[in-house]
């Protein structure tokens, strides 16, 4: 569900003391969601429509609701949002994005490209492979291409997030848009875990004991680490395919758990799983 934009700025402000390192990129993200609200508001037409009679069998088919595997539709909304969020960068580094903003406008580069190239990434080349890791780790314009369907793709999930939650979907990849988790949560009464989709909001439950991203069920090739001291905030690990998901567990202490907010927060989480060789 969307988080509501005056707590998530409240969690920002609380995270910004208790994780100063994490300024710069809690500074960001908060420009991002005052924007996301702006653009949300913003929304008249539905820029993904789906038809509610193929949801079912969709969901049964194990297919998610938007299908970017071809890119069909007009992103008129979506392009605008993403020229919104490049000013965050340029901003910062003036010229830095100012000639990709000047070539979409332009016509020179189509954002629809730039959207399909996100969903269906060419293999990687050998030159990318070698790139700076820090930089590949963060890079701000491939977060805003995602980040610019964030409102569109809401719509889909208000309107359709119940149908889907009841569904039974039982992948690990996002019934709504087909991108895979980097995040989840414990909570209920049960302990239910959820993944959660950071292209588009919305979160679905999912075995405990299963990788989202292989299917593996062997409780002996998964674990899981924590870092000293934090027990609310852990990795669960699959030695079977070698990828991970972070996973916030707040249930003792009844907060909520934001987590577009939380991604950022536990990036250190990313980097020791990495340098474990976890993808
Ligand atoms: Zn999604
Ligand atoms: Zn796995």
């Amino acid at each position: 569900m969307a988080a509501i934009l005056k707590d998530s700025l409240r969690t920002i402000q609380t995270y910004r003391t208790s994780s100063p390192h994490y300024t710069d990129l809690l500074d960001i993200l908060e420009e991002i969601l005052i924007l996301r609200e702006e653009f949300r508001r913003r929304m008249k037409r539905e820029v993904f429509p789906v038809e509610e009679k193929l949801v079912a069998a969709k969901m049964a088919g194990g297919l998610p609701l938007v299908d970017f595997s071809s890119l069909s539709c007009e992103l008129l909304e979506p392009k605008e949002y993403f020229l919104a969020l490049l000013e965050i960068a340029e901003k910062r580094n003036p010229g830095e994005t100012a000639e990709i903003a000047r070539k979409i406008r332009d016509g020179e580069i189509l954002f629809n490209d730039l959207i399909y190239e996100s969903f269906n990434p060419p293999l990687p080349d050998e030159e990318e492979a070698v790139e700076d890791e820090a930089d590949a780790s963060f890079d701000l314009v491939e977060l805003f291409i995602e980040e610019s369907l964030r409102p569109a793709l809401e719509q889909v999930v208000a309107r359709h997030g119940d149908a889907v939650a009841k569904s039974g979907w039982s992948e690990g990849y996002c019934p709504i848009c087909g991108r895979e988790p980097k995040i989840g949560e414990i909570r209920d009464e049960e302990g239910t875990r959820y993944l959660f989709c950071n292209q588009c909001g919305f979160e679905w439950s999912f075995l405990r004991i299963k990788c989202p991203f292989c299917g593996n069920e062997e409780q002996q090739t998964l674990a899981y680490f924590t870092v000293e001291e934090d027990e609310q905030r852990r990795v669960d690990v699959c030695n079977a395919c070698k990828r991970y998901i972070k996973i916030v567990d707040f249930r003792e202490t009844n907060q909520k758990a934001d987590l577009d907010v939380e991604d950022i927060a536990t990036l250190h989480l990313d980097m020791l799983a990495n340098d474990e060789g976890y993808d």
